[in-house]
């Protein structure tokens, strides 16, 4: 089995979210606990950490140049790269304070996805919204009752959505309308019931293949959505895999993020890079991550 190597020791609370931006050639990730976002560049082995007001959940880049789009605990908000502020867009919770946003993705239409979660857990308090590209930047419900709104990839041909609501262990597919946005007939893609941990993030290659991060499950998995089956396996010196997202100049390093929290001390004396950036190259190379708004 492959086995992923550590190349940002940052012991972060919990690393999430990390997206190649291909025109910067510079990798986005968050820790979520510590409202940071970084980005990071591999060529200049460089970690710039801009350090925000608030959780962010995930990151997306802009069409713009300098501009990221981040969904935050309190909503959606810009990100200027080179002034480090925010300006915000809209939140869709106001009346929920126990909630955050988690895991999102843009979709081929440059629609920026993403759900949330209850900050203490709790069974479906969340769910799936969807910023929209139109000039009033509308956000919409997209799925109700979600648990922990987790990872989101949309099939190479564009007609179907993959999605993760981590406690359910399975990875649902939907088809997909891409003029719209819409998403109708759910069904299993992927049942996870008997692996490891949870799926938690995940990333797909330039053939359709889902790469799914295992949170308490210490790896990162690839397997096909068409057929459900699983194709390999990475270890990855962590428990708790959290996301993961092909980059560098060719998409061929599968770059993955962990996370420390709930870690006893014996746990992190096993596992000292636990939230860690961990790298490993595949032998496959993704595809460019979509943009907000392209
Ligand atoms: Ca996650």
């Amino acid at each position: 089995m492959l086995k992923a190597e550590i190349v940002l020791d940052t012991k972060s609370i919990l690393g999430e979210g990390p997206v190649w931006d291909d025109r910067e050639n510079v990798l986005y990730w968050v820790d979520i606990k510590k409202c940071e976002l970084h980005i990071f560049d591999p060529v200049k082995n460089k970690d710039r950490v801009i350090i925000t007001d608030q959780p962010i959940g995930t990151v997306v880049p802009g069409k713009k140049k300098n501009s990221l789009v981040l969904a935050m605990e309190n909503g959606f908000y810009f990100l200027d790269v080179l002034t480090g502020k925010t300006e915000f867009i809209g939140d869709p919770e106001k009346d929920k304070p126990d909630n955050r946003f988690n895991d999102g993705k843009c979709d081929p239409a440059g629609r920026f996805f993403a759900g949330t979660m209850g900050k203490q857990g709790g069974r479906e308090a969340g769910a799936l919204y969807m910023l929209d590209t139109d000039a009033g930047l509308s956000i919409s419900k997209v799925l109700d009752k979600i648990s922990i709104s987790n990872g989101i990839v949309w099939s190479r041909d564009k007609k179907t959505m993959y999605y993760i609501d981590s406690p359910v262990k399975k990875v649902w597919a939907f088809d997909y309308d891409l003029s719209t946005g819409s998403i109708g007939n759910r069904r299993d893609a992927i049942d996870g019931t008997a692996e490891p941990g949870v799926f938690d993030g995940m990333t797909d290659d330039s053939r359709g293949i889902l790469w799914i991060a295992y949170y308490r499950g210490g790896r990162v998995a690839a397997w096909d959505p068409v057929t459900g089956k699983k194709l390999e396996e990475i270890e990855v010196p962590a428990p708790h895999v959290t996301a993961c997202a092909f980059g560098g100049k060719d998409l061929d390093t599968l770059y993955i993020t962990t996370a420390r929290q709930g870690m006893t001390e014996a746990e992190l004396k096993a596992w000292p890079q636990a939230g860690g950036l961990f790298t490993v190259k595949p032998g496959v190379s993704g595809v460019k991550a979509y943009r907000f708004g392209a």
